[in-house]
């Protein structure tokens, strides 16, 4: 396996099922172990992210719930009670290795709505430049039905985007895919490499492989997951998370399935923007300013000439020359009324302008040329 070994951003999902032992309560060898794994990937350059599960099931526990069905402000309810356990179940765990773990509680907005997305973006990218782990959960204490992920699957995949990983390990009780189900039919085959998500290969989850994984999600969203991940450039890989420090059992090439990326994180994340819905506005721009973002570079306050439509911090606008020629997309760092009050500006006049600054209106890494198509 050595997508790990090569990965520069990692995020690991980690199941209720894994870090929560029968009696209810954290079990802290598996969490220590895991993070030695977790500091050895760090003490490598690597950038880690966890998206961990087990609020319900320790908050469960802690307002003697039992095991029985729970209501959803039943399990709202124990969300709450249960995810201050869990974080400090993490923080004993980093703690001996001298990692900081960070709380993130995202729904499902933060990661769909552009500015919401941006904003939690920004904190995660923060986050992990300052050497911490975020450990990432949906926050199921103020999400209805309607608006929750429900499985962390999908939301470790929307993170990976969010954050242009390379590899989501996705933590399961089973070692990958296989085409019928292993525990039936001795001809069942284990695929190691999913170069491509076909249907075929998504059937084979609904099928063979639907008892696979007892946890929130079977194997159809940890394929879902794949997908989104794989639209984003970022491999997926399916393995057992029950053997201690799975991470290291990776690399030693313990079994385990991979699903390839379709492109990479900086083309996925470039042909989300040039695909957004329609652009909230314009910026026109003179000859200069045109002729630095045809190359690619930023665009500075100093080379707009107008501002056209309503739009807020972060939306998709486009960036059009003065004869009326569509150039690029991009996220603009301003709303509407502060990039017309900063339109012809120097960068160092903008503080004074405004009282803050936000940097280039348009930043080069928030710029696409041309159009693409949303990558899902
Ligand atoms: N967010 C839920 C929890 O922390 C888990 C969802 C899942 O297991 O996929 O309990």
């Amino acid at each position: 396996m050595s997508e790990l070994a090569a990965a520069q951003r990692i995020v690991v999902k980690v199941g209720s099922a894994l870090l929560v032992g029968q009696d209810g309560a954290a079990d802290g060898h598996w969490l220590h172990a895991f993070a030695a794994d977790v500091a050895r990937l760090r003490e490598r350059g690597q950038q880690v992210l966890v998206v961990s599960s087990g609020a319900v099931a320790l908050g469960r526990r802690r307002l003697s719930l039992g095991k029985r069905a729970l209501t959803m402000p039943e399990k709202q309810a124990a969300a709450a009670a249960g995810q201050s356990a869990l974080m400090r179940a993490w923080e004993e765990a980093f703690e001996p290795h001298g990692l900081a773990a960070a709380q993130v509680l995202l729904t499902r907005d933060d990661t769909e709505v552009r500015r919401r997305w941006l904003n939690a973006r920004a904190t995660v990218e923060t986050l992990l430049s300052l050497g911490v782990v975020p450990v990432v959960n949906e926050n199921d204490t103020v999400v209805t039905e309607e608006i929750r992920y429900g499985d962390n699957d999908r939301l470790a995949a929307r993170v990976a985007q969010m954050i242009g990983a390379d590899v989501l390990v996705l933590l399961s009780d089973v070692d990958g895919l296989y085409t019928a189900d292993p525990r039936r039919d001795p001809g069942a085959e284990h695929l190691a490499l999913v170069a491509r998500l076909t249907p075929e290969i998504e059937a084979m989850a609904g099928g063979a492989n639907a008892g696979a994984g007892m946890g929130t999600g079977g194997m159809a969203t940890k394929l879902q997951a794949a997908k989104i991940a794989s639209a984003a450039g970022c491999a997926t890989v399916i393995t057992l998370g029950h053997r201690s420090s799975p991470l290291a059992a990776l690399e030693a090439g313990e079994r385990a399935t991979v699903i390839a990326p379709s492109t990479t994180p900086a083309a996925a994340y470039k042909a989300w923007i040039a695909g957004s819905v329609a652009p909230a506005g314009a910026l026109v721009v003179d000859a200069g300013a045109a002729a630095a973002v045809r190359k690619g570079k930023s665009l500075l306050a100093a080379g707009v000439r107008r501002v056209e439509g309503r739009f807020g911090k972060g939306d998709a606008v486009v960036i059009r020359d003065e004869a009326g020629q569509d150039i690029a997309r991009g996220l603009v760092r301003y709303d509407a009324p502060d990039a017309a009050r900063i339109c012809g500006l120097k960068s160092d006049a903008i503080e004074p302008a405004l009282g803050y600054t936000a940097g280039p209106i348009v930043h080069a890494d928030d710029l696409a040329l041309g159009h693409a198509h949303e990558p899902g």
